[in-house]
């Protein structure tokens, strides 16, 4: 086992792992801008390095600063957690040429699966069941005529580069089409230098349902069931539940199987979550992330696993040690994103919290890294914290989130508590009857 590790992270992320190494007797090192010298995962690190000025491009991404922090404090292992680094193949080889370990999938899983063309083409192959759509990049807009017409309308045209739902238009008929390739183009070229696009059938009221897979370096791939990430705004998540109100156990044991097998296949280590659309009863694969991701902890509390402590074992080599038959699940969690944002506008509100009081009591879990005289800085994504509640039923879950959500007090910046108030104690919410569709219309509505 490491006896060191850098994260390559801040926020609660970055607490997030610490909390893990922490507990597994691994030294942690922590390494910031200068705009978060006072944050909390820097505190209560071991180490500490500054690599850089606050813009993420001469700090958080700035590859040779995070190795050189690595060599001289000693650390062996690197965990990237989510966004800034965790899905760029070229840092999971250099850290890896660098002798270090690189805690996540090999740089060549990584670089398949980001590119989504790649990825669709690979899980095809696989056995995973896609969107129907075009076979790869579309060179032309008569080539997308074509292929429109045969999958028919509407159509999604999508940035093969794609990411937080940048670079994805919509045509619902052949008048738009024209329009709807050059915008999603011309965003993809502006958000990734790359505007290649591909198409796909335009689902009307589909799911998004993800499953957690993790790998071994022994041959040994799991899943630990699905998070039904619908509510998304702007194609962004903001509220996310294991299991899926949506999903009979018969369902997930089923896409459960065809996933790991899948995987096996492929030789996939570390975690890795597999993204659907589900519609009508049926899957159909979109894109894989190749790291942990934001909602892992509904998994881990339905579970009873601690997804870190895991990739932690599988990157030093250890085997799971567990098979598919000894996961079980129990109860419901929810967990609601909480962004420094205006609830209504979705307008990042940074700024100095003025009170923090975090919300307690029996199956609430608050992973967050603010504190009261904490300074949001605006140079980062405005999500300052995840509420976690996990509970035996899923209106029990309910409950017990509506009740952390009165209890939670942050001041001095605005956020999106109000927001998730309502969106608990909506019936069609609390039914459990929405697709990705349902937050837009929710957050449109007048109250
Ligand atoms: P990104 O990598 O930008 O997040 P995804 O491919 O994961 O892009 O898609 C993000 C979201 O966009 C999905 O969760 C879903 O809400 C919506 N979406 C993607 N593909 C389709 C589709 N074919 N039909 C309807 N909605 C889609």
């Amino acid at each position: 086992m490491f006896s060191k590790i850098l994260i390559a992270n801040r926020g609660e992320i970055a607490l997030r792992i610490l909390r893990a190494c922490r507990e597994m007797g691994i030294r942690t090192v922590a390494v910031h801008s200068t705009a978060d010298e006072s944050a909390m995962h820097v505190r209560l690190a071991d180490e500490a390095v500054c690599i850089g000025p606050p813009s993420a491009k001469d700090s958080y991404l700035n590859v040779a600063a995070i190795l050189s922090a690595a060599t001289i404090t000693g650390a062996e292992a690197i965990h990237p957690g989510y966004g800034f680094l965790s899905e760029n193949a070229d840092f999971a080889e250099t850290v890896e040429a660098h002798g270090l370990a690189f805690i996540g999938p090999t740089a060549e899983h990584i670089r398949t699966m980001g590119d989504k063309i790649t990825a669709k083409t690979t899980m095809q192959a696989l056995g995973v069941p896609l969107v129907p759509g075009s076979a790869g990049e579309l060179a032309t807009l008569d080539e997308a005529r074509d292929v429109a017409a045969h999958v028919g309308y509407p159509i999604l045209i999508k940035a093969t580069a794609g990411g937080g739902g940048r670079g994805m238009k919509v045509a619902h008929s052949e008048d738009e089409l024209a329009e709807a390739w050059s915008v999603a183009r011309t965003e993809a070229l502006a958000a990734f230098g790359n505007d290649a696009v591909y198409l796909e059938k335009y689902l009307d009221r589909p799911r998004h349902i993800e499953l957690q897979i993790l790998g071994d370096t022994h041959g040994n791939v799991v899943h630990f069931g699905e998070r039904d990430c619908s509510l998304q705004r702007r194609h962004q998540k903001l509220l996310e539940e294991a299991g899926s109100p949506a999903l009979s156990t018969k369902e997930r044991d089923a896409i459960g199987a065809t996933a790991t097998a899948a995987l096996a296949k492929l030789g996939y280590r570390n975690a890795g979550t597999l993204e659907f659309l589900y519609q009508d009863g049926q899957f159909s694969f979109i894109e894989m992330n190749t790291r942990l991701q934001v909602e892992h902890p509904v998994t881990e509390m339905v579970c009873d696993v601690d997804l870190v402590r895991e990739q932690i074992r599988i990157a030093a080599g250890e085997e799971l040690g567990y098979s598919q038959s000894d996961i079980s699940f129990s109860g419901h969690a929810i967990e609601c994103r909480i962004n420094a944002e205006d609830p209504d506008t979705f307008i990042p509100s940074p700024g100095t919290i003025t009170v923090f009081h975090p919300p307690g009591g029996l199956g609430v879990r608050m992973d967050s890294a603010i504190y009261t005289g904490y300074r949001v800085p605006p140079f980062y994504d405005s999500m300052i914290g995840k509420l976690i509640v996990h509970a035996p039923t899923r209106a029990a879950a309910i409950a017990r989130m509506q009740r952390a959500l009165d209890e939670i007090v942050v001041e001095g910046v605005k956020t999106v508590v109000p927001l998730h108030k309502r969106i608990l104690s909506d019936p069609e919410f609390q039914r459990g009857d929405y697709t990705i569709h349902w937050l837009e219309r929710f957050t449109s509505r007048k109250y």
